[in-house]
């Protein structure tokens, strides 16, 4: 019996890279990869990047950098939670450029400098609307002169709140806070975008965006046809068969009723897998070329779903099943099951064997 397995198409995330340098020429596109490559697996899709041409990489936390300097040790590696107390030797340690998000990691980063005696690399991130990291235009007046004096700016950034709706006027009001915070400090490579804000147009794409999402699939362009391939499936053997000979329902809570005659295929993955139990009688899946419903709800190990419309024979012990396959899969069971591809994709658990199709080489 095949094993149920997470299928990664490295091909297709190269492509995807390729396809937003095209978007915005003259931008570097830096990868996201955090959050171990947004649970796709950073070790294989941060090189592929790389072999793509990308020189620029974000993680969120230190230690993922760490990871990521393992398997690329040319990288430049920002990292967007900056130095916490007693990290910035390490920062330094292995070349990884902090994003100061607040005027102590400043300090931090400046005293270390100054220790040194040579300036230190580092990007600042400006707070223009989301209300969570960057410096406000209050920490602007208290960073002390002599601090920013012991930095090489190597970037300057802020987030969009509402990248994914394009009419949202928050986009223009962050574009213009942002130009005017970052006017006041030092000349430096400026960054807003994420996969969403590169869909924005040039305004926004400036001299380096940093998209994450829409190489591993996920529609950046919500409501529109999505630009980019899809990177990720799972496939699962049929495990069981079920015909109903009797009026009942099927799994916990018995949401879902069956009739007889129906057939009921289970699956071996469930919500301990990271498939939402939310997507149950809410999500579909393929299988024999068909799309099928999730019935009943998703527990820990198990799904099921309503072969009943398909050919007996179609449907047997071992047949694959497919879940977020074609180009929206991933995005319409998140959707299917109240959340975001994101959440759905970053929260594949450890527990599927990982397959990488492909190489990454056009
Ligand atoms: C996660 C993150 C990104 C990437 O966002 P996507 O929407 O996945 O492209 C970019 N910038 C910052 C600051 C982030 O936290």
């Amino acid at each position: 019996m095949p094993e149920t397995r997470l299928v990664v198409d490295l091909d297709a995330v190269a492509e995807n890279y390729r396809r937003l340098c095209r978007l915005a020429p003259g931008t570097t596109i830096a990868c996201v990869v955090k959050a171990d490559a947004y649970g796709l697996g950073a070790a294989a899709v941060a090189p592929v990047l790389w072999s793509a041409g990308c020189r620029t990489f974000f993680t969120a936390k230190l230690d993922e950098a760490l990871a990521l300097r393992g398997c690329l040790p040319l990288a430049t590696v920002h990292v967007l939670e900056g130095p916490g107390e007693g990290e910035a030797e390490t920062f330094l340690a292995h070349d990884l450029q902090p994003v100061l998000n607040q005027p102590g990691e400043v300090e931090r980063w400046a005293d270390l400098a100054r220790r040194l005696g040579h300036r230190l690399p580092a990007g600042l991130q400006l707070e223009t609307g989301l209300c969570r990291m960057g410096l406000a235009a209050a920490d602007l007046d208290a960073l002390r002169p002599a601090w920013l004096a012991a930095l090489e700016i190597r970037l300057v950034m802020s987030h969009l709140a509402c990248a994914d709706e394009p009419d949202h006027p928050l986009n223009e009001q962050q574009r213009t806070r942002f130009l005017a915070l970052a006017a006041r400090l030092p000349a430096a490579p400026l960054s807003l975008a994420n996969s969403s804000g590169l869909f924005l147009g040039p305004a926004y794409a400036l001299d380096l965006a940093r998209p994450g999402a829409a190489l591993y699939g996920i529609n950046p362009t919500p409501g529109r046809a999505n630009p980019m391939l899809p990177v990720v499936t799972v496939v699962a053997p049929v495990l069981r068969v079920l015909r109903v000979d009797a009026a009942g329902s099927v799994g916990y809570g018995a949401t879902h009723p069956v009739a007889p005659g129906m057939r009921i295929a289970t699956i071996g993955l469930g919500y301990a897998d990271g498939l939402p139990r939310a997507a149950g009688n809410a999500a579909t899946a393929g299988i024999a070329h068909r799309t099928v419903p999730l019935v009943g709800r998703v527990s820990m190990d198990l799904t099921t779903l309503d072969v009943t419309g398909l050919p007996e024979d179609a449907v047997q012990v071992g047949t694959p099943v497919t879940l977020f396959a074609g180009p929206d899969g991933l995005d319409a069971c998140a959707v299917a099951a109240g959340t975001i591809g994101y959440e759905l994709l970053t929260r594949l658990g450890r527990r599927f064997r990982r397959v990488y199709n492909g190489t990454g080489h056009a």
